[in-house]
């Protein structure tokens, strides 16, 4: 809707044509999709989609293409899996009339693309239904209650012509109404988008009984779309006032978005399981698994805002160069989510804080939850900040059929990259004076990389940037050479140096060990009576006794374990102690004996100093308020 036109110069479109890798007969083609959703209740989704060629290219056959993922969730996900009856016609039926048109021969090529033959005919009609029924902003959702889509996962694309200008109609059932992200006027049905991407940038909510709440800051509109399953417990005039209130903060620090409205798509499922957050340029989507009317669904609501509203500038626009347009045929690769989804999880709190949501303890809570979750994790130790970025498609809740050891060997870039973030925007401000921060650099690279920079492909303004565009940011505005940060903490696994970060601002930062030893084990919850062992961390005093995964501990020092005395019995015991163990595996009982170390696993507070200078609690102040 407030796309704004591509801006070519004669470089940019010389490198366009190389990069799009489109052949000189790879015109633009006409392609028109349209949705239908006949039964609801067979979850399956009808398109069509009409392409017509231009005069000159006659290409003998298009492929046709489902995604193999989705942007902002990196994990695989195959979505050709869902597709069924592809059928393919030559020619199209004018739009007043029905016809019948002769089949084209269609040859599956691979596990994505669909091949249609065309012969000498100028136009093609595609069919094809696709199965949706989970509701989330990386799938689809078709039943009796709505239609929600990720259009990514429903979508083909035509294949060398991802760039080329889209129409979509949507034919819903009888009274339900169509929102999203890019309305122009009242009971729209049709659009048109630049490109593919764009189309599928746009979520979708179908459904006869959404609610729709607005308000206006700036000359700018902010639409708050509801669909409620269970109680709401009247919150939805508070809901929309707390969102209000995110959106303010965070245009204190960008200053204006780029565009005229922005819709928060939000559903609380009330079915215990399903919960998403999902950025888009214009809209983003919201899952919360429970009901409105509970106050911590409705604090996650509010938390997740706070997180997908900051994507609207970092991620959506200011992206790692590799972040659109993307090759749906394989994973993505990027060392940059620790700064696209970290950084913009340290500003989703602290942004709570800033619209004084949360206030300074629920904060500092907040921070070192998120340093207890990182340094306890053995995988923090062996994969960095970049690497972890690298792993995406396997950790991004990516579905193993395979036994995989990632909880030991990985950490994820949202909490790694959190708390990299919160270090960094303090060691700015302390070098600085409090003269500059991490907003800064955002700043600086959102105008640098987005709003200034000349654009580098068909699918969006601006260039995307490398890691070293990042780090070269941080020490302009620093003041001072920050390479030695980057490389220790971000490429490397060093410990941040938290205890000197949160002293800037007249914090201490506390670390306690859990307990005065750490086994490494940890119990099956499903298990009530036995102690049944889920996992073993490797570099523990379980694992060094040849304790493994699956075993039941009958007798641990002549004690018997349960899952619910466990913690309680391992404190009665100090490092350099041995104990007998006796255990069952596969059928056989086993004795042996475990010798305890010293704490692997500490705990981990943020509190204010009583001492702190005056300059430091104003650099606090400037920090939380965000002045
Ligand atoms: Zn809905
Ligand atoms: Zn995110």
């Amino acid at each position: 809707m407030n796309q704004r036109k591509p801006f070519f110069t004669c470089v940019t479109l010389i490198i366009l044509t190389l990069a799009f890798s489109a052949s000189a007969q790879d015109q633009p083609l006409k392609i028109d999709y349209q949705l239908a959703m006949s039964q609801p209740s067979s979850h399956l989704f009808e398109v069509t989609i009409e392409v017509r060629l231009p005069d000159k290219a006659k290409p003998d056959s298009l492929d046709f293409q489902m995604a193999k993922w989705s942007p902002g969730r990196y994990a695989v996900f195959d979505f050709a899996k869902n597709v069924q009856e592809f059928r393919a016609l030559l020619g199209i039926c004018p739009e007043t009339a029905d016809c019948t048109l002769p089949d084209a021969p269609i040859t599956r090529m691979d596990d994505q693309t669909w091949r249609v033959s065309l012969g000498n005919t100028p136009s093609a009609t595609i069919t094809y239904k696709v199965f949706g029924n989970d509701l989330s902003g990386t799938f689809s959702q078709l039943d009796s209650r709505h239609a929600n889509f990720n259009g990514g996962s429903i979508f083909m694309y035509v294949v060398n012509h991802k760039q080329d200008p889209v129409g979509l109609s949507i034919n819903p059932p009888p009274g339900w109404r169509i929102v999203n992200g890019r309305i122009d006027k009242r009971d729209q049905r049709q659009w048109h988008f630049p490109n593919w991407d764009i189309m599928t940038d746009t979520p979708t909510e179908i459904a006869p009984d959404w609610t729709q709440d607005t308000f206006t800051i700036d000359g700018k509109q902010y639409h708050v779309v509801l669909h409620a399953f269970g109680k709401q417990g009247n919150k939805r005039p508070a809901l929309v006032r707390d969102i209000e209130k995110i959106v303010r903060a965070e245009i204190a620090m960008w200053g204006p978005p780029e565009f005229d409205s922005y819709t928060f798509l939000i559903h609380f499922a009330n079915d215990g399981e399903s919960g998403d957050g999902m950025e888009h340029l214009t809209s983003t989507q919201i899952v919360l698994p429970g009901e409105l009317s509970d106050p911590e669904q409705y604090d996650g609501a509010l938390a997740t805002a706070a997180h997908e509203f900051f994507h609207v500038w970092n991620v959506k626009r200011l992206r790692p160069i590799e972040l659109g347009p993307w090759d749906f045929t394989r994973p993505l690769s990027t060392r940059g989510l620790w700064i696209a989804e970290g950084i913009t999880n340290y500003y989703g709190h602290l942004m709570m804080r800033r619209a004084s949501l949360w206030n300074d303890a629920r904060l500092f809570k907040t921070f070192a939850e998120q340093i207890t979750e990182v340094d306890n994790s053995p995988g923090s130790k062996l994969m960095s900040a970049e690497e972890s970025s690298l792993s995406a498609p396997f950790i991004d809740d990516a579905p193993h059929a395979q036994e995989t050891n990632l909880a030991n060997t990985s950490i994820s870039y949202y909490p790694k990259g959190e708390i990299i973030g919160v270090v960094l925007d303090l060691l700015i401000r302390g070098k600085t004076k409090g003269k500059a921060s991490l907003d800064d650099v955002m700043r600086r690279m959102y105008e640098d990389f987005y709003l200034k920079s000349s654009n580098a492909s068909y699918y969006l303004r601006g260039r995307g940037f490398r890691n070293e565009d990042f780090e070269k940011t941080v020490s302009d505005v620093a003041g001072t050479d920050m390479s030695d940060f980057f490389r220790r903490y971000v490429r490397t696994v060093e410990t941040p140096p938290y205890e000197e970060a949160f002293a800037q601002v007249g914090l201490r930062f506390v670390r306690e060990p859990r307990g005065p030893v750490t086994v490494g084990i940890a119990p099956d919850e499903s298990e009530k009576i036995n102690f049944k062992i889920a996992s073993v961390r490797p570099d523990s005093p379980a694992a060094a006794a040849g304790l493994e995964e699956g075993d039941v501990i009958t007798s641990w020092g002549g004690i018997r374990l349960t899952p619910a005395n466990f913690l309680k019995t391992v404190s009665r015991y100090k490092p350099g102690d041995r104990l007998p163990v006796v255990l069952q595996r596969g059928g056989k009982v086993i004795r042996l004996t475990i010798a305890l170390g010293e704490p692997l696993l500490f705990n981990y507070r943020i509190e204010e100093n009583p001492n702190a200078s005056a300059e430091a609690k104003a650099m606090r102040a400037a920090w939380l308020n965000g002045k």
